[in-house]
């Protein structure tokens, strides 16, 4: 590699800690799983930043590791290697009453189904109350926080039906309210318009924005809904187990959503080409790289042509 003619910043002395602002810190973070002798890495190595008051929308192709990111956050499954910290909480070094009040109170999970988030026997009123119950959160305290949740996210008209008397929507919106209960700082939603129609879904998709930009909660939506993530200021892809691109929207002039699409470098300092990128120039094993006054070029490598 030539850098010949230019001169090169010094590197800084001692580079900040890696994401030492941020609310979710995912460094390096690797989760195999083992079952008999077959080993699954469903993240190898994943980086990712998430700011207080953000909303991200994680991508990725089926397998690609995104539900075993958020059940790692959510702290229903401990991480193998790696940083996993949220709001301070050491996700890899949690004890048991650690792990029980992350998951009570710096986190709220909804899962992909609906229905699957509710017991069957409770009503609405009953479902928001339990997690504040368990937290020993006084009664007149539960029975406010129930009314202005179900108020505010529009289900209030629920509060005594079972799940087997709402739609998808309201279930999806009280198991929301459930899992908001005890005033988390972040929500987690795997798919959570995974089953529903495409208004039901645009309904819900409204909610999680409401929870974010009202109630100031940080939210991580995983999403295969492009309506979704098209709606969000950054979407986050992954790729066998790492991120490997964002694309950031920020509105122009005319309140337009212009997207830019970035690729993810390590700290290591590697990117992932794009495969039709390395297809178009048949870059293939070793590329040569060149260092430009404003940019690197990247290269086919021209001595193994014959
Ligand atoms: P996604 O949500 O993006 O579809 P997952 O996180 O569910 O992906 O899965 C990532 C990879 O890990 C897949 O290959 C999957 O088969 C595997 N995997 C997920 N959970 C388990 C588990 N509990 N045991 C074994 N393998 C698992
Ligand atoms: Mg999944």
């Amino acid at each position: 590699m030539s850098v010949t003619g230019l001169s090169l910043p010094d590197a800084p002395q001692r580079a900040p800690e890696f994401g030492s602002t941020a609310l979710i810190v995912c460094d390096n973070l690797v989760r195999i799983y083992q079952t008999g002798s077959i080993e699954v890495q469903a993240l190898q190595g994943l980086d990712l930043l998430v700011e207080a008051g953000e909303m991200v929308a994680v991508v990725g192709a089926s397998g690609s590791g995104k539900s075993t990111l958020l059940s790692l956050l959510a702290g229903i499954d401990a991480p193998t290697a790696g940083k996993a910290k949220v709001a301070g909480w050491d996700l890899m070094t949690l004890s048991r009453a650690q792990r029980v009040r992350y998951r009570r109170h710096t986190v709220g999970f909804v899962g992909q189904q609906a229905g699957h988030n509710l017991i069957p026997y409770l009503n609405a009123r009953q479902m928001v109350d339990l997690p504040m119950t368990l937290a020993r959160v006084p009664r007149r305290e539960r029975a406010e926080r129930v009314e202005e949740l179900l108020t505010r996210l529009g289900v209030m008209h629920c509060a005594d039906r079972r799940p087997a008397q709402m739609s998808g929507g309201e279930q999806a919106r009280v198991g929301i309210c459930a899992a908001l209960a005890n005033r988390p700082k972040v929500l987690l939603a795997d798919e959570p318009t995974g089953s529903l129609d495409t208004a039901t879904s645009a309904e819900v998709f409204a909610t999680l924005r409401t929870v974010n930009q009202d109630l100031g909660v940080t939210v991580v939506i995983v999403t295969h809904d492009p309506d979704v993530s098209g709606q969000v200021a950054r979407t986050v892809a992954i790729r066998d187990g790492r991120t490997s691109s964002e694309v950031l929207r920020r509105a122009n002039g005319d309140s337009e959503l212009v997207a830019e699409e970035f690729a993810v470098m390590d700290r290591a300092g590697r990117i992932q080409i794009p495969k039709d990128y390395r297809l178009a120039l048949d870059l293939t094993r070793r590329v040569r790289l060149a260092l430009e006054t404003d940019h690197v070029a990247v290269q086919r490598d021209t001595t193994q042509e014959s």
